[in-house]
């Protein structure tokens, strides 16, 4: 008999996960459940479409379900070099259209990349990656996490010089300092960033653009210059009471945790935000021993960032196994402190009121105060791009969005030439695999831009952008 339903990923039991970083709160298929898994997809590609950066997911589920991981990994490293760290983290929004949505339940797409990804441990044994002589051009890529990486990659293969400059002593960016250790393991991104440099990009560690080189030496010296330079500057609330200690920015906190920093949480902690670094932080926090966590959201459930998604709901699924507690509709409006130290936040409680335009607004019923204990407050409201890396100069001409991101143009050259961009900086997605793509798009750019691409070997080592459109109908190829 046909079975539709969606074969399930095993996972760890939360309380075995909440004592240690080391362990990932989902399995990893089998060979046989990756083949069941595998074998239900019908090959529409509709999900390439939803799908960033354009990855070929029917024809890598197909490899798969064939018994075939290696042909997997290469399909995918048409277009994106992290193949096990995105089967783990990515939001997978291709899942969310597939087809088999309503029937079983969609095709596991990220397990089964991860499933493929895991099976090797040294891509170079399946990967026959050309070894380019330089072709004469050098590029500078500011920036060591997704965009920078992937930039690097396609950059090196066409013999193009790179060098990568990261002001962490780590290469990574929030792969590595925010999305938590228990979810995307440091031997899982060792061995992607591993195989990248190995193509012969040059690192540059402990180095800030704009502290310990001019940006504007960068741009004199490079033939172009990609920023991958992320959101990495804290968007704090100025609660009254802020200056107590035990309150961080999420992206501080997680960072310290993530170095292996024992911080001291106590046994109460509150987060601040209702997106998927306030989970993050919540559950770090349960593992580094605070005992009663919870989330305050100004807004409903329904309104979290994220959702509705499939992704959204199951990181609320994992976060409430693992005892967070949620409290919605709330405004916190100060920060109660002895002797220099938090000890609670006082807050409001939110009535929900909709004028018929956009969405409704939290507005905070303050006949009434509210009060929560806290040993530790984490604050995970947001982060924007840190611009004082360049001089006025180039500042006065980057174009940037209302909102602050950099614009570019369709080949992600900024305003200014020869200087292209992509990431958290630029989209406005703010995730890894749209941080993977605005990369793709550059290289080309770059290329492009370099007039070399009549030096290109061979072109199935160029990112292939817009796949989607070959499986959209109303789309006319020209
Ligand atoms: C807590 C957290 C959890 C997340 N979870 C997920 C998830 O599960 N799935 C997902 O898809 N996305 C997730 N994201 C988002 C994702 O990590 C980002 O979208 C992605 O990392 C952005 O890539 P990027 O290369 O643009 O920037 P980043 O990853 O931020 O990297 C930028 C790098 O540039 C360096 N840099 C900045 N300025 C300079 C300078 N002047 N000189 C030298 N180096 C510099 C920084 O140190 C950093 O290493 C998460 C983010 C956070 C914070
Ligand atoms: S939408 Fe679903 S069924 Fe269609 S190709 Fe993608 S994974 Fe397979």
């Amino acid at each position: 008999m046909l079975n539709f339903e969606r074969v399930k990923i095993q996972s760890e039991l939360p309380e075995k996960r909440v004592g240690s970083f080391e362990v990932e709160p989902l399995k990893e298929y089998t060979q046989q459940e990756a083949y069941a898994e595998a074998g239900r997809c019908i090959g529409c590609n509709i999900c390439t479409q939803s799908c960033p950066a354009s990855l070929d997911i029917g024809g890598y589920i197909r490899s798969t379900a064939l018994g075939d991981p290696a042909e997997t990994v290469r399909i995918v490293f048409e277009n994106l070099p992290f193949p096990a760290i995105i089967g783990r983290v990515c939001t997978h929004m291709c899942e969310d259209i597939c087809v088999l949505y309503d029937t079983g339940g969609p095709i596991a797409i990220r397990h089964l990349k991860r499933y493929a990804a895991d099976q090797f441990d040294d891509y170079s044994k399946i990967l026959d990656t050309p070894r380019r002589s330089f072709i004469n051009k050098k590029v500078a890529v500011v920036g060591g996490g997704p965009a920078g990486l992937t930039a690097a990659y396609y950059l090196a293969i066409q013999g193009v010089k790179v060098t990568l400059f990261e002001s962490l002593p780590v290469l990574g960016g929030f792969m590595r300092v925010g999305i938590p250790r228990y979810r995307l393991p440091d031997s899982v991104i060792d061995k992607e960033i591993n195989f990248i440099l190995s193509l012969g990009v040059e690192v540059r560690l402990n180095t800030r653009i704009g502290d310990d080189i001019k940006f504007a030496n960068i741009m004199n010296e490079y033939d172009a210059v990609f920023i991958g330079v992320g959101n990495h500057k804290p968007r704090m609330t100025g609660t009254p009471g802020s200056e107590a200690k035990g309150i961080y920015h999420a992206t501080e906190f997680l960072r310290r945790a993530n170095l292996g920093e024992k911080i001291q949480v106590g046994k109460n902690v509150v987060v601040i935000g209702g997106g998927f670094t306030a989970n993050d932080a919540s559950r770090v926090s349960i593992r580094l021993g605070a005992k009663n966590v919870c989330i305050m959201y100004r807004r409903r459930e329904i309104d979290r960032p994220g959702y509705p998604s499939l992704n959204a709901e199951e990181e609320l699924e994992e976060s409430v196994e693992e005892n967070v507690k949620y409290i919605w509709e709330v405004t916190p409006f100060e920060y109660v402190s002895e002797n220099g130290k938090v000890t609670g936040v006082k807050y409001w409680e939110n009535e929900m009121v909709s004028d018929g335009h956009g969405r409704a607004k939290p507005v905070p019923q303050k006949d009434k105060v509210k009060f929560i204990e806290a040993d530790t407050v984490i604050e995970a409201t947001g982060q924007e791009t840190d611009f004082s890396f360049m001089e006025d100069e180039y500042l006065k001409k980057l174009r940037l969005t209302p909102a602050g991101h950099i614009i570019t143009n369709p080949q992600g050259m900024t305003s200014i030439p020869g200087l292209f961009s992509g990431g958290d900086s630029t989209n406005t997605a703010r995730d890894l695999i749209s941080a993977v793509r605005d990369a793709d798009t550059a290289v080309i750019g770059i290329l492009e831009y370099l007039n070399v691409m009549d030096q290109i070997a061979d072109d199935r080592w160029l990112p292939y952008l817009d796949r989607w459109k070959k499986y959209s109908p109303n789309i006319i190829q020209r």
